[in-house]
């Protein structure tokens, strides 16, 4: 198996050195880049399975290139664990808007930040634009034949809760915003409000009955299918 390719993207030398010679002594493959630009430019060309990025950034800020990453096919499914500075709590509700799969606050300790990015690389990345079924705890999904069952039982869904379900149960752990659900659900004409999400995921939990609690509501940004369903 070659080795897994990790991306640090970060301007402070002392903690790019760090994380490279922690990474490399994982078994990663590393590259760095010291400022955005050069980071995106070594992103879109080596094709990382993950970029550890730090928000500030000189050139091209760690949000911009985590978007610039989410919209183009061939990065988009590169994961995303974005490094913070310390208390900027709102940079958690705006990194997950952008679309990083993960983030962390400085200062943090190098262990558990490994063992941050060593679980989103364990985490299977799918290709959603090519993914048509998807089965998860209990649920089978399939987007072609527009069906969704629980436990073999079909589900009446409308399309909008179709598409919620669909989206949340193809990425379990991913945390996604009500804006990114809403485009998610209503395509191009995303106008409604993003409360409208929350009725539809409310009319969604009650059809799945007892399973309603594979869905997560991630409190000030959204929702996420877990991982593992809670203990019964
Ligand atoms: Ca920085």
């Amino acid at each position: 198996m070659s080795k897994q390719r990790i991306l640090v993207i970060e301007d402070e030398h002392a903690l790019q050195d760090i994380l490279t010679y922690n990474l490399q002594a994982e078994g990663y493959e590393v590259l760095s880049a010291t400022d955005g630009q050069q980071g995106l430019l070594k992103a879109q060309t080596a094709l990382p399975d993950l970029v550890v990025l730090d928000l500030m950034l000189p050139v091209i800020d760690g949000l911009t290139i985590c978007r610039q990453l989410r919209g183009d096919p061939k990065t988009r499914n590169i994961r995303v664990l974005m490094l913070t500075a310390k208390s900027e709590e709102v940079d958690e509700i705006v990194g997950f808007n952008m679309g990083a799969d993960d983030y962390v606050a400085k200062p943090f300790k190098v262990k558990p930040l490994i063992s941050r990015i060593k679980a989103l690389l364990r985490r299977p990345t799918t290709d959603s634009s090519k993914q048509d079924v998807v089965a998860v705890h209990g649920l089978e999904i399939d987007r072609l034949n527009h069906t969704a069952k629980l436990n073999g039982g079909e589900l009446a869904l409308t399309p909008t809760e179709f598409k919620l379900l669909f989206t949340l149960a193809r990425q379990p752990g991913r945390t996604y915003s009500r804006l990114e659900l809403l485009d998610q659900a209503r395509g191009e004409d995303a106008n409604a409000l993003e409360r409208t999400i929350d009725v539809h995921v409310r009319a969604l939990r009650a059809k799945l009955g007892p399973a309603a609690d594979v869905i997560c509501t991630v409190r000030g940004i959204g929702y996420r299918m877990v991982v593992e369903r809670p203990a019964e």
